[in-house]
């Protein structure tokens, strides 16, 4: 590891206003931007000059505060990007912490290779997807993120740089996972990959009148496919409360081509049809507004189709094809509700869904999932059940705060949670109810990094570090 002198004045160092991607909480830190793995596994040195400690920032794709560090340092990590060791026999790879899973999907896809999990943007980097232990709608399949992983190299205030797998370190390596960067700065992660044969996914979609049939078709069929996932239409309400297009796929073998496309099978067409030009003055995601997109979107989906091509753009990340899109919600920004329930808990996923149906909520982005079962990360968000994701203006809404906080409590009570890299304004107090592991974690967090140099805004407002 090459020293950096903490007092000298980094080249690439500045101050800057950083929020999530919410942009709801903005706060000023000084920002460093390593290059190198050398750099990155050396800033925590430069924390000795900053009371308010550290945290390391990937592409700030969570939506609160996890990635900000106000009035203290925040290494940014994104330059420091490569993969190395790449093993195409058996699929593993080492990415180093800052690179992000769109490229890597452009590298390993033609080569016939997929990230093990993704979520609904490519835009995260390796890093920030081991820090939140990611999932994707293949979590009934393959777990999260760190399922996947292997190894990871890591610097902690205690130990210095260190090789933490499963294995050598377990306690670190699952307090790390979902650990929201408190408890070191992540150097590279070594994980194994997906073969695919084409860069299609075979998709069947079904519509469904109201939250029962979801629910239903979720739990008698989903296991059949590898990926799955059902946009919820929040906004109706009686009898169609809870209606809902399901779309589940896999990748394509390469007979179910058509020959164009088998001419190059592994293509990865990854452009962005248009940026969303600036903050709207105007309130575009409004209760009439959302109700009509809704209704047409919902609308627009065949009742039942089976089969259909899609690519991965397509069926992962439509919304990456707007670049910049957060910005429809203008200056005062939004903020994402995402709960897991317990399976058993269809009772208060239907009550909440009702609550938000009700209430008007303006959203579009209204995501329901069935997690398999969770991993030994103790602040790792998935448990075995459902997981609810809903986008909400965070001015606008009539009474959102308490509404919000009514749904906290019942998520609480049925021996649910909220997902820390989505959250931006829960209770302290309903932490440790949510994650009742959170004593094992902090005891873990506490030996890596006594002196307390890891820290966040997430960290602070939530009480995390005890
Ligand atoms: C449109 C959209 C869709 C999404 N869909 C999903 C989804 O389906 N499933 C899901 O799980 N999540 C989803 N997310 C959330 C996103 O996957 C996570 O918030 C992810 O952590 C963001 O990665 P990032 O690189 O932007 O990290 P940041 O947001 O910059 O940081 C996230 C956390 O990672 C830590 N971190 C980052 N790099 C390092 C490092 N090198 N060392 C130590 N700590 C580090 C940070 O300190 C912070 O605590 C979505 C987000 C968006 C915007």
């Amino acid at each position: 590891m090459r020293p950096l002198d903490p007092r000298a004045d980094h080249p690439r160092t500045q101050r800057t206003i950083l929020s999530g991607w919410g942009s709801t909480s903005p706060t000023p830190a000084t920002v460093t931007s390593p290059t190198s793995t050398d750099e990155l596994a050396a800033s925590l040195k430069l924390a000795d000059a900053h009371s308010r400690g550290l945290i390391v920032r990937g592409l700030g794709r969570s939506y609160g505060d996890p990635a900000q560090n106000a009035g203290g340092l925040v290494v940014e990590a994104t330059a420091v990007s490569g993969i190395h060791n790449l093993d195409l026999e058996e699929g593993v790879v080492t990415a180093d912490a800052g690179t992000s899973l769109h490229d890597l999907m452009r590298w390993l896809v033609p080569l016939g290779w997929f990230v093990p999990v993704t979520p609904g943007t490519r835009q995260v980097t390796v890093g920030g997807a081991m820090a939140s232990d990611i999932h994707g709608k293949n979590h009934h399949r393959v777990g999260s993120w760190s399922d996947a992983v292997r190894a990871m190299t890591m610097v902690t205030p205690a130990d210095g740089l260190i090789s933490v797998s499963p294995e050598s370190h377990p306690d670190l390596f699952w307090a790390t996972a979902g650990g929201m960067g408190l408890t070191g700065v992540i150097v590279d992660v070594t994980f194994e990959l997906t073969a695919i044969q084409t860069s299609y996914v075979s998709v069947d979609t079904d519509r469904t009148p109201d939250l029962d049939s979801t629910l239903e078709l979720m739990e008698s069929s989903d296991d059949a496919y590898d990926y799955s996932v059902a946009w919820v239409d929040i906004m109706a309400t009686g009898r169609a409360m809870g209606r809902s297009i399901l779309t589940r796929g896999e990748f394509a073998p390469l007979e179910a081509l058509t020959s164009r496309q088998r001419s190059d099978p592994l293509r990865f067409r990854s452009g962005t049809l248009a940026t969303w030009p600036s903050r709207p003055t105007v309130r575009l995601v409004n209760p009439l507004t959302m109700k009509l997109f809704n209704e047409a979107w919902y609308r627009k989906a065949p009742v039942r189709q089976r089969g259909h091509l899609q690519t991965i753009s397509q069926f992962f990340h439509p919304l990456d094809m707007v670049h910049d899109w957060n910005r429809v919600y203008g200056r005062t920004g939004f903020l994402q509700w995402q709960c897991a329930l317990p399976l058993n808990a269809t009772d208060d996923l239907r009550w909440v869904i009702k609550q938000l149906a009700e209430s008007g909520c303006s959203s579009f982005l209204n995501v329901l999932k069935r997690f398999g079962p969770a991993n030994p990360g103790p602040l790792s968000f998935p448990i075995a059940g459902w997981t609810l994701a809903v986008d909400v203006p965070a001015v606008g809404v009539a009474e959102l705060g308490p509404l919000l906080d009514r749904l906290d409590q019942r998520v609480v009570e049925a021996g649910g949670r909220l997902y820390l890299a989505k959250d931006s304004r829960m209770a302290p107090e309903l932490l440790p109810a949510m994650y009742p592991r959170l004593d094992e974690w902090r005891a873990t967090r506490d030996a890596a990094d006594p002196e307390r140099v890891m820290n966040s805004d997430l960290a602070r407002r939530l009480n995390l570090l005890g």
